[in-house]
Order: C-alpha cells, then sequence, then structure tokens
C-alpha cells in the first residue's frame, strides 16, 4: 500500500530497464514513482499530479527531453533531473537556459541518482526554520568573536589585525562561524549556508576548507586555535557554553 503522504517523483524515460532500477531504489528511498516511457504523457501526467520531482531522459522517442522541459517551464517550477546518454548533451544542459536542477550520465547507480534527488529536494525546499532558531545567548559578549573582524565593505575578514587571504568559500565560512561564535553547525547547515549549490553528498568539501582556513588561522597565531571540531556534528568558532 503507498503511502498517501509520500513525495512522489516523475520518471520519464523510455528503456524500462533503467526506468526499474530508478523505481526501485527511490522507492526504497520511500519516493513514490509513477513512470511515462514518452514525452506527451509525462505532460499529461504534471498537468494532473502534485509530483515534487521530476526525473527525465533528455533522448525520448517522441520529443527532445529539452524541448520538454522548456515547455514546462512555462507552467511549472518543479525541479528537474536529466539523465543524459552523451557527454555532448550535458554541455546543453549546463550551458542553456532550459530550468534542470541537475543532471546524471548514463550509465548511472540508481543510489546516485537517489542521492542527487534528496539534494535537489534539500536545495528546492525552504530550510527548515528549527535549527536556525537557535540563537545565540545574550551576553556581553561582542556580537563577533574576539579577535575577529568583518570588513563587508572590503570583502574582508581580519583575525588578530590582519586581513585574511581567503578563498571565496573560506571566506563565507568563516564569515557564517564568525557571525554566530558559540553555534554548532552540522556540515549540512554549513554546506547550505555557504555554497549556492551543494555539491551532492560532499559535506567533506566543508572539511576541507575547515582545514585551509585553519591552517590561515595558524599562520596569523600559532598559539590559537579557534574553530571547535564537534565529533560526527560540525564545527562552531568557540565552545558552546
Ligand atoms: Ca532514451
Amino acid at each position: 500500500m503507498p503511502d498517501p503522504t509520500a513525495a512522489r517523483i516523475l520518471i520519464v524515460e523510455d528503456e524500462q530497464a533503467i526506468a526499474d532500477t530508478l523505481i526501485y531504489a527511490l522507492g526504497t528511498d520511500g519516493f513514490v514513482t509513477e513512470h511515462c516511457l514518452l514525452g506527451r504523457d509525462a505532460l499529461a501526467a504534471l498537468r494532473r499530479g502534485n509530483f515534487v520531482l521530476m526525473i527525465l531522459d533528455v533522448g525520448l522517442p517522441d520529443m527532445n527531453g529539452f524541448d520538454l522541459c522548456r515547455e514546462l517551464r512555462r507552467e511549472s517550477n518543479i525541479p528537474v533531473i536529466f539523465l543524459t546518454a552523451r557527454n555532448d548533451e550535458i554541455d546543453r544542459i549546463v550551458g542553456l537556459e532550459i530550468g534542470a536542477d541537475d543532471y546524471v550520465v548514463k550509465p548511472f547507480s540508481p543510489r546516485e541518482v537517489a542521492a542527487r534527488v534528496r539534494s535537489v529536494l534539500r536545495r528546492a525546499r525552504p530550510a527548515p526554520t528549527l535549527p536556525d532558531r537557535q540563537p545565540d545567548p545574550p551576553t556581553d559578549l561582542p556580537p563577533t568573536a574576539p579577535g575577529f573582524a568583518i570588513d563587508e565593505d572590503a570583502h574582508c575578514i581580519r583575525y588578530c589585525g590582519q586581513a585574511l587571504e581567503l578563498t571565496r568559500y573560506e571566506h563565507l565560512l568563516l564569515k557564517t562561524l564568525v557571525e554566530s561564535p558559540r553555534r554548532v553547525f552540522s556540515r549540512e547547515q554549513l554546506m547550505q549556508r555557504v555554497w549556492t549549490a551543494p555539491d551532492h553528498s560532499l559535506e567533506r568539501t566543508v572539511d576541507t576548507h575547515i582545514k585551509t582556513l585553519r591552517a590561515k588561522l595558524k599562520a596569523v597565531d600559532p598559539a590559537a586555535d579557534p574553530i571547535v571540531t564537534h565529533r560526527g556534528i560540525g564545527y562552531s568558532l568557540l565552545r558552546p557554553r
């Protein structure tokens, strides 16, 4: 018995075997799927049903996935993940204003597609408000962490009076930590705040940037190590009280 509250995903793919692996993988993740072999059936299904996302093969027998997506975009902003068989199609997905949210190249692992689906849905959904309601305790602390100063105009962060040379992501990451110094951020929260198009499942990207940030802070003050690691959770700038 399908769960009536489960998120529904439309799969548009003319190869039944490929569709079957997706139906299975998404089903084990708790999604309800509907499958269409043809583009025109997909448009009809989309107009009929409340889908949260569409997985769309570029090469369909009756129409091209790009045209389908363009037509769809006139009436809906449902997230779309393209399935593509050829590298030259990727350029079109990335380069054209088709309105795709992601793409996967065949042959793919169904688990990978399921992970992309979750990631696109996370991005499409407004961030949950609950974790964000944990404000920093009102204290007599300065608004930012001691030793740090954010110079918005110069797009620069100073540490112990010294301007740090940071990459874009290091800057955004450190700024996030400095602005809420006692808050513990999970990797996923950092991912969502800092990376505009978070890389799938690569929360280790956060770790990598934390590592380079630590090295740069250490170059300023070798004795201090202001970024605190919370094992299995994430990072904060100071220890939470
Ligand atoms: Ca095909």
